[in-house]
């Protein structure tokens, strides 16, 4: 009696909600996000972690006003028996344990809930190590999508046939390692809704920035035009804005080539 599964937890989510009139009860529902909006939703052990710092400053005031929505699916009730087991120890031995392929299935199905099986418009992605690096690229191209799902890994990761099964998709934050995905899941959530229109104010701020023409960003200054005896470039004070185009062209070129050889190559590859 006590090794039954648990019933799918009803996702816990952020930001503003449309509410319907529905005869079902709400556990039985499929997540509510407003209408259109973009949403990420998270399958997570730590469903406490969210929304963290995306409900800060910008991504935080756009959660609110509803220009995003975030649900968490907390993968612990999906766990099996008295215990809620989530995890256990890797085939073939070796130390730490793996998330169960059945339990990540259960959580995984709830969170697909609703959402548009085309993966170009609804993403399914493992944070992992092991995954394609994280870019600028990537994230305007999930924030034309309509949402995406976060499946964020502990202890040693997940077992590789609900991987294989769902035919999800990798994608590491960098090459390093975290104790889980939920860290990796909220920077790239960060990265892709600063593009959705509306959250950032001034849209025209990512069209300037690191990345988006395949260069760094050049330096930044503001008030007061001497600190410490040092000053800001004439030429940004000068008004003339074809001039500071240029400087900060050249800046970020320089700064480009000088730090990063290989974003320089691929940005002079494609200029030729
Ligand atoms: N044994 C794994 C690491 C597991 S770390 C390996 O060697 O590849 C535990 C979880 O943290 C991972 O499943 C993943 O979800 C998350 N994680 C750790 N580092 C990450 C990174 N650089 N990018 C994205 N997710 C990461």
């Amino acid at each position: 009696m006590t090794d039954d599964i648990a019933p799918p937890a009803k996702p816990k989510s952020h930001g503003r909600l449309t509410i319907s009139a529905s005869l079902q009860p709400r556990d039985l529902m499929a997540p509510q996000r407003v209408k259109g909006a973009w949403c990420a939703r998270i399958v997570t052990l730590f469903p406490e972690a969210f929304p963290g710092t995306l409900g800060l400053s910008l991504t935080g005031k756009a959660l609110d006003m509803g220009l995003w929505a975030l649900e968490t699916i907390d993968l612990r009730p999906f766990g099996i028996g008295k215990h809620r087991n989530v995890d256990d120890t890797p085939a073939g031995g070796g130390a730490g344990m793996v998330l169960r392929a059945d339990v990540v299935a259960a959580a995984l199905a709830q969170a697909q809930r609703g959402a548009p099986v085309d993966r170009a418009r609804w993403p399914i992605v493992f944070l992992s190590p092991r995954g394609t690096p994280f870019t600028q690229a990537r994230a305007q191209s999930w924030a034309a999508a309509d949402g995406l799902t976060l499946l964020c890994g502990r202890f040693e990761g997940v077992d590789q046939r609900v991987i294989d099964a769902y035919g999800i998709e990798e994608v590491s934050l960098g090459d390093f390692v975290m104790t889980g995905g939920e860290i990796a899941a909220q920077a790239m959530i960060d990265a892709t809704v600063r593009l959705i229109p509306g959250v950032l104010g001034n849209h025209a701020s990512t069209e300037e920035e690191s990345f988006a023409d395949g260069l760094l960003e050049h330096p930044q200054f503001t008030r007061p035009p001497v600190w410490e005896g040092r000053e800001i470039p004439p030429v940004l004070l000068s008004g003339n804005h074809g001039e500071i185009a240029r400087w900060r062209r050249a800046q970020a070129e320089a700064l480009t080539a000088e730090r990063r050889p290989d974003l320089w190559a691929a940005w002079q590859a494609r200029k030729r």
